[in-house]
């Protein structure tokens, strides 16, 4: 046995399973133990004064938060890491780690809702100043920039609408200016997308969607390097954030299963995205692993898969017709949040927030999280519930 390289050098598949793992530390289990804890005692004065620890206070981690830190790190190629309790909490300290009033902050006009509402909230009451972009607005980003912006915050694809982001494009002239990028990863983890590889300064992720997979987690993680490293790790300390030793042992839990589960939802959900693709019910498909998608092209050139959440626009129906179809659906469940085994399907409509671009659907737009159920009975269960949709019109 012997202690592993805390470096990414193995393949995905293999680099789940191997990081994050010390047996010789812990007396051969295969799993770091999850460690509870506030006070760390020192083993003396010299010690103590002169800050020879591995690990000085509870808020400040153990070696089960470390562990999965570690292990995303390596996965991220980032200088640090740091977990925060949810994905919202990692993209508020995020962008508090780099403005500041005064500062302006260019925001992806498809980021997630709240991440606006975050921006238009408590970021404006500090003073800074904020203005969505159009998502596809690639190199022309050149022309928002001020002489105080601050920050660039990208979320591809986009929320609910799935708009891919040239994010090299970007990146590239963020960078020139000397302006820090954000990107919310959630969609594609860092399996797919490895954001800080494509010039970003700042990764995130909502680890409650896929890290966790299992819908019993709340989990956000912040990776970075450099200057956008050591603002991320003072913030995330000073503002007192720290996850529980057992939800960092759940991330750590869904980690050693992430390529498997990925594999599956990308392929199942293809796979009745192609099917929906045919349906008489349908007016398009939001999904930027199909070819018929305004973003695959990007899509194909920067990503190494597709995650399982995907859109749907439907014909026009009227709202009783679209009620039928839910309420038939037998293996979707209906909610929030997604990245579990489970399917979901859940309407949305983005006419009523977005303020740089403008919202336009044939009909009623769906999200569907496509889980790791057999493809064939979603798509029977789908097809029953378009036959009551059909019956209500
Ligand atoms: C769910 C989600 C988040 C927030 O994660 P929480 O753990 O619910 O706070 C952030 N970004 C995206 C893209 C998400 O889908």
């Amino acid at each position: 046995m012997k202690s592993p390289s805390p470096e990414a050098i193995f393949a995905p598949a293999t680099e789940v399973v191997r990081l994050g793992r010390d047996p010789v530390r812990f007396d051969g289990f295969v799993n770091p133990p999850v460690v509870r804890g506030s006070t760390v005692l020192y083993p003396s004065y010299d010690d103590l004064v002169r800050h020879k620890a591995r690990y000085t206070y509870g808020r400040r981690g153990n070696p089960t938060t470390e562990a999965l830190e570690t292990a995303l790190n390596a996965l991220e190629g980032a200088e640090g890491t740091v977990l925060t309790p949810s994905g919202l909490s990692a993209i508020t300290t995020a962008l508090l780690a780099v403005v500041g009033s005064g500062d302006h902050l260019l925001v992806v006009d498809t980021a997630y809702r709240p991440t606006r509402r975050f921006c238009d909230t408590i970021l404006t009451r500090l003073g800074v100043e904020v203005t969505y972009y159009d998502p596809l607005i690639g190199a022309g980003i050149d022309g928002l920039i001020k002489p105080n912006t601050r920050a660039v915050f990208l979320e591809s694809p986009g929320s609910q609408s799935f708009e891919m982001q040239d994010v090299p494009a970007i990146a590239r002239i963020a960078r020139a200016h000397g302006i820090t990028t954000l990107m919310d990863n959630t969609w594609a983890t860092p399996i797919y997308f490895r954001p800080l590889a494509h010039g970003i300064d700042i990764s995130i992720s909502a680890g409650t969607k896929y890290l966790s997979g299992h819908a019993d987690l709340n989990l956000g993680t912040i990776s970075a390097s450099g200057e956008a490293w050591r603002k991320v790790q003072t913030t995330h300390g000073d503002l007192g954030i720290c996850v529980s030793p057992e939800d960092a042992a759940l991330g750590s839990r869904g980690l050693r299963t992430l390529v498997v589960r990925l594999e599956r939802h990308w392929r199942s959900g293809l796979a009745v995205a192609r099917w929906l693709a045919e349906q008489p019910q349908v007016a398009r498909l939001l999904h930027p692993a199909l070819e018929s998608d305004a973003g695959h092209a990007i899509w194909s050139r920067d990503f190494a898969g597709a995650s399982g959440l995907f859109g749907v626009i439907l014909k026009p129906a009227p709202e009783p017709a679209v009620a039928a179809f839910f309420d038939a659906l037998v293996l979707f469940g209906m909610g929030y949040s997604w990245g579990g085994f489970e399917s979901l399907a859940i309407p949305f409509d983005c006419s009523d927030y977005r303020t740089a671009t403008q919202w336009r659907a044939e009909g009623p737009a769906i999200r569907l999280h496509i889980g790791l159920e057999e493809p064939a009975d979603l798509i029977a269960d789908l097809a029953q519930a378009f036959a009551k949709l059909d019956a209500a019109r």
